[in-house]
């Protein structure tokens, strides 16, 4: 092989590898222009042609293409290496461009958001020096009196944060929060800090007016509890002297009422000499008399002891089935005078936590009621209940029963009702007044249903637990 055709292949394959370069040169980009681009293509191309043509020569095929050999030869290296570099250099070049494009449109998206920020955004270095501010920043750092926004400490001490830093002369003072964050400096340079300044007038009024107004409510609570507590104490004195007054009227009312109910009895007995009819009739009105009036003056005076609140409830763990069942056999003897049958029913487990006395006083004045409106011949039970949360004492009777309309008004104070058979049976009207409340303080219930003529049954309902701050005994 001639080094004259080995040379022409050599220079086919370098023009043909120029013109792929000078083909994929961007025909927008900044170095060479799209003319220049066309031209320099046109001359690869053209070289190429001629290269091509003298290699097909040498090798015999034809002889018609060998035009302008000589210029290939000439050309062959500058052309090449132009190629070359024009197609690196107009690359790197529109990179360049569209970085600086890149970082054109940040750096007005940046601009855009640090003009429409409420907050001011400025960059300043140790010695306070302001190198650069949004325009918020400087319509903020205008209203700032020598002294007041001391940015060099700021940047000394950043990262920090101060929440109002007060701007502006007296009277129209505002206030701005202040962040600083530090910026990295290269060796040698001062340090800088970019500071962010927010107008917190606003919030930091509102927090004042908070404060003085929760200091003016807490001015006027302790001026209210003040006048509470007076009011407490006098009432507690008032309370006092009317216990004190209760507890004298009861001795002063029950003394001279026992020696009347006593010195009766002792007469009606005949102990004092025989007595005419007249006399023993008298006598005995006179006796049942202050019986009647020594009941209403105990159950006035038990009533006004659970309203002041001097009949605190002592709590214990009590069986009160077993305690039910005592109750009716002491009140056995009373039931028998009366011809009525008394019984007690106890089911399930029967222990609660209650007063056992303030129980015992709810359910014998409920036995005592009904064996009082029970013909003789009845029957009255007492039946203890234990549920899972609460206990049921129910004291049914078979007696002359209650009108349906009558049912929630015996529960109020001095009312009874009149029976069909006849006037008001003995009694103060207090009884189940002194029953509810004692049931409310028991955290419990009492209620009745009956049929008038077949009987009624008053059911006492209490919780298995005692409601509220107590220690059971
Ligand atoms: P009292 O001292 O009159 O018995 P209570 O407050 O205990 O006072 O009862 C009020 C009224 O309720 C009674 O006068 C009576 O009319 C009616 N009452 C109470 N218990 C029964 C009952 N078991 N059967 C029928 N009526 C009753």
């Amino acid at each position: 092989m001639s080094p004259v055709f080995l040379l022409n292949c050599v220079g086919t394959v370098a023009f043909a590898v120029a013109f792929i370069l000078a083909l994929s040169i961007p025909s927008a980009n900044p170095a060479i222009g799209r003319g220049a681009k066309y031209t320099l293509l046109g001359a690869v191309g053209v070289f190429l042609f001629n290269s091509a043509s003298n290699v097909l020569e040498y090798s015999g095929v034809t002889m018609a293409l060998d035009v302008y050999g000589d210029y290939a030869k000439v050309l062959f290296v500058p052309l090449v290496v132009w190629s070359a570099f024009a197609k690196l250099n107009s690359e790197r070049l529109l990179r360049a461009r569209q970085e600086e494009a890149k970082h054109r449109e940040q750096s007005d998206l940046l601009a855009g958001i640090l003009e429409t920020s409420p907050a001011g955004v400025i960059v300043a270095d140790e010695s306070g020096q302001v190198t650069f501010s949004s325009r918020p920043a400087e319509r903020l750092l205008e209203r700032a009196m020598p002294g007041q926004l001391d940015l060099a400490s700021v940047v000394r001490s950043a990262p920090t944060t101060r929440l109002s830093v007060p701007i502006g002369p007296e009277g129209e003072r505002s206030y701005l929060a202040v962040r600083a964050k530090a910026l990295q400096s290269a060796d040698g340079l001062p340090q800088r800090a970019v500071i962010a300044l927010t107008d917190v007038s606003d919030r930091v009024k509102a927090e004042r007016q908070i404060e003085e107004y929760q200091q003016g409510l807490e001015r006027e609570i302790d001026r209210r509890t003040g006048e509470l507590m007076e009011a407490n104490r006098q009432l507690q004195s008032a309370n006092d002297a009317r216990q004190d007054f209760l507890a004298k009227m009861s001795h002063e009312l029950r003394t001279p009422l026992n020696s009347i109910i006593g010195f009766s009895e002792v007469m009606l007995k005949g102990l004092s000499g025989p007595l005419t009819r007249d006399q023993e009739a008298q006598l005995g009105i006179v006796h049942s008399s202050g019986q009647h009036l020594l009941e209403l003056v105990n159950d006035v005076l038990e009533i006004s002891r659970i309203d002041a609140g001097y009949s605190p409830v002592s709590i214990s763990r009590v069986d009160a089935g077993e305690r039910m069942a005592r109750l009716c056999a002491s009140m056995g003897a009373i039931a028998a005078n009366r011809d009525v049958d008394l019984q007690c029913a106890c089911k399930g487990s029967t222990t609660v936590e209650t007063d056992s006395e303030k129980l015992d006083q709810i359910v014998r004045n409920l036995i005592s009621n009904a064996i009082k409106f029970t013909d003789a011949g009845g029957r009255v039970l007492v039946a203890v209940d234990g549920g899972r949360d609460s206990l049921l004492v129910r004291v049914t009777d078979s007696g002359i029963g209650i009108a349906a309309e009558d049912q929630q008004r015996i529960f109020g104070a001095f009312q009874q009702v009149e029976s069909a058979d006849g006037p008001v049976r003995e009694g103060t009207g207090l009884g189940l007044t002194i029953c509810r409340e004692l049931c409310d303080s028991l955290g419990g219930t009492l209620t009745v249903d009956s049929t008038p003529g077949e009987g009624s049954t008053f059911t006492l309902t209490l919780p298995r637990q005692f409601p509220g701050n107590h220690v059971v005994l």
